[in-house]
């Protein structure tokens, strides 16, 4: 299982070191059954990636360049990020595909980009209300995958699917519309010669009162967390309910 916290655009550096440190005390010394890595904004990596140095939670970006370096204002090199301690990006967040018109074939490029350096891009994909209510949820994460995933597919990365109508809603989908999705991206994946083993997190809305039936599901790797966990004590508890 991996837990994962997208922080969004959330906590100055005092606060996220605050935020980080206080996941790490609640957790150090447990008994762990899960990855747990946290996205803060990149103001905040430097300082928390001295608060987590040699921890057991790993540190993301939220998102990665295309580029290495050069004339690039406002960019962040997927090296940048290795280089301050990140193993992981978050890219093709609805966010990012709506809000910024992120393509899939520009998000490919970062998760290739990524791959290089060394770094494993989760890469989101999901279906807004409109196009699950026509019925076409499946045809639109077939499309964003085969289009958004990077070239080398036998290399790590990792799906995040979150439905855009759940993310900050409160609303999930029901565990059998989330069974139903994995197995359908299970096999997209293994149709077009990805690995067996490629994993798949559900985001939108996972909360301390939803966590254990989600992750409960088989095909469910992890989640990908963004509103709860800002909440240290929540975050926490999710990952050490983790069976
Ligand atoms: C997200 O933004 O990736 C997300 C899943 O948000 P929330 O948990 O707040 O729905």
């Amino acid at each position: 299982m991996f837990i994962a916290g997208n922080w969004k655009l959330n906590c100055n550096i005092v606060q996220g070191s605050k935020l980080a440190s206080t996941i790490l005390k609640n957790i150090e010394g447990k008994n762990l059954n899960c990855k747990i890595a946290i996205f803060p904004p990149f103001t905040c990596l430097s300082s928390i990636s001295d608060v987590l140095k040699d921890s057991v939670i790993s540190l993301g970006g939220q998102d990665c360049s295309i580029h290495t370096n050069g004339a690039f204002t406002g960019d962040i090199s997927a090296s940048m990020l290795v280089d301050v301690g990140c193993k992981y990006v978050i890219l093709g967040h609805s966010e990012r595909r709506m809000g910024y018109k992120e393509s899939n074939a520009l998000i490919k490029t970062k998760a290739n980009v990524a791959q290089n350096m060394g770094i494993v891009p989760i890469v989101c994909v999901g279906e807004t209300a409109k196009e699950r209510n026509l019925g076409k949820e499946k045809s639109v994460v077939k499309t964003q995958l085969l289009n958004s995933i990077p070239n080398n597919s036998k290399g790590s990365y990792i799906i995040a699917y979150e439905p855009v109508w759940a993310i900050g809603s409160g609303i999930t989908p029901n565990i059998d519309e989330i069974k139903e999705m994995f197995v359908n991206i299970k096999y997209i994946l293994k149709s077009s010669g990805n690995n067996d083993d490629i994993k798949i997190l559900y985001g939108g809305s996972v909360n301390i009162n939803n966590s254990l039936e989600i992750l409960s599901c088989d095909e469910v790797n992890g989640a990908l967390i963004g509103g709860t966990s800002l909440n240290a004590d929540e975050f926490s508890s999710i990952c050490l309910d983790v069976k």
